[in-house]
Formats: structure tokens, C-alpha cells, sequence
């Protein structure tokens, strides 16, 4: 079983200072952060890291969003990670997310929906190795 996934706070999260008030709920959803750091992706690494929606109508403005700012990846471990994250987070339409879920509460839109997670055990793996090599990955 992985225990672990991969979380971003996205460019609206940060430039809304809403960065604290996300790593506080994330905490208190009982996830361990055993890495983090901030920086900004350019327009090819929001393209590498979204390759599987390349085609999509909404994927130009995607890569656009994503590099518009910088964001904050983190490892996040707790018990079946990738499905408990999700559902912390809700829906990736905001307006349609369960209450009190992360987008629910804080997103602005389909688009700027504040938070990312990874969508399978798969994903996560490839995804935390997109951003972090192992030893930045804390043993704590
Ligand atoms: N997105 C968008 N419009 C859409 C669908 C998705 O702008 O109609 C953006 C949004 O930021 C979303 C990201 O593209 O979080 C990736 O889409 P995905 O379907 O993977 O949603 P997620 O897994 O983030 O809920
Ligand atoms: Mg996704």
C-alpha cells in the first residue's frame, strides 16, 4: 500500500495568502508533511506535469495558470494518501465540492481551484519523483 501522495498549493493559493490556512487544514486532516519547497514552474514544466490533459480545451490556460506564480509542492504521508486527499480537497469544480472540503472552502474557480493532488497510486509516484528526489523526502 503508498502511504504517500503529491500535493500543490497553486499560484492562486499563494497569491491570495492563503498558504497558512491550507498547510493548517492539511495538518489538521492528520497528513504528514515529509517534503516541501516553493518555486515557479515555467510554462515546459507545466507542460510536463500535466502532459495527460495536453489536448484539453482548458490545458493552454492551464500551463499559463501554472506558471503564472510560484507554488508549493509538498509529499504528503497518512494512511491510503492519494483517496484521503482527494476527499479533503473535494471536487475540481469548487461549486460542485463537498462542504468543508479544501477547494469548497478557499477556491476560486474551476481553474484557480487553489490545490492539487494526485489522482492515483500511480500518479502520485510520478509525480513526487517530478518534484523531489529521495532525499529530499524526510524519514520522520
Ligand atoms: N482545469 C480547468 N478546467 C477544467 C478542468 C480542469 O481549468 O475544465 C484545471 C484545474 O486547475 C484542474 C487541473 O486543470 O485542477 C487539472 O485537471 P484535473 O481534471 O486533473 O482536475 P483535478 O485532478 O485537479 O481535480
Ligand atoms: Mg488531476
Amino acid at each position: 500500500m503508498n502511504d504517500k501522495t503529491l500535493a500543490i498549493l497553486k499560484p492562486d493559493c499563494l497569491e491570495r495568502n492563503l498558504t497558512g490556512i491550507a498547510i493548517d487544514f492539511i495538518l489538521n486532516k492528520g497528513f504528514k508533511i515529509k517534503a516541501m519547497k516553493m518555486l515557479h514552474m515555467s510554462k515546459a514544466d507545466a507542460e510536463r506535469f500535466y502532459a495527460v490533459h495536453k489536448g484539453k480545451p482548458f490545458y493552454d490556460e492551464l500551463l499559463e495558470y501554472m506558471s503564472s506564480g510560484p507554488c508549493i509542492p509538498m509529499v504528503l504521508e497518512k494512511e491510503n494518501a492519494v483517496e484521503a486527499f482527494r476527499e479533503a480537497i473535494g471536487t475540481t469544480d469548487p461549486r460542485k465540492a463537498a462542504e468543508n472540503t479544501l477547494r469548497r472552502l478557499y477556491a476560486k474557480n474551476m481553474q484557480r481551484n487553489t490545490v492539487h493532488g494526485s489522482d492515483s497510486e500511480e500518479n502520485a509516484q510520478k509525480e513526487i519523483a517530478f518534484f523531489f528526489p529521495l532525499k529530499e523526502i524526510m524519514l520522520y
